[in-house]
């Protein structure tokens, strides 16, 4: 575990097994837990989430998973990913898609290409 993952766990009671591991930290305006990650300012749920899953996938959201509705728990168990398209991320999506059309393609007749050179030549 990194020093800034255990830096984050020291500011959560995760004693209460079974139950909510409330974030003892700065709190947020949205009343939603606060500090500093990867020296960005973050959402302590986000952090955890990523802590113990090792993802945050871009364009997702974490929503309160029921019965829950703690806004300062931070237990993974506890939030839901939901995948948030905004129209911005459609037309970045897009865009790589088509790079990566093109990518595959030429992947192809690079193939094409170099078997044509492996078969023996006729005469
Ligand atoms: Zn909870």
């Amino acid at each position: 575990m990194t020093t800034e993952a255990e830096a984050f766990w020291a500011n959560v009671d995760r004693e209460n097994y079974g139950h909510c591991w409330i974030w003892g930290g700065k709190i947020h305006r949205t009343g939603y837990g606060q500090l500093r990650w990867n020296g960005r300012p973050a959402y302590a749920h986000r952090a955890a989430y990523e802590i113990v899953t090792g993802t945050m996938p871009i364009g997702c959201a974490l929503k309160k998973r029921a019965p829950c509705t703690d806004k300062l728990c931070v237990r993974p168990e506890h939030w839901v990913l939901e995948v948030f398209v905004s129209p911005m991320h459609i037309i970045q999506l897009e865009k790589r898609r088509d790079r990566l059309k093109k990518e595959l393609e030429g992947v192809e007749s690079r193939l094409a290409l170099y078997q044509r050179q492996l078969k023996p030549h006729d005469s």
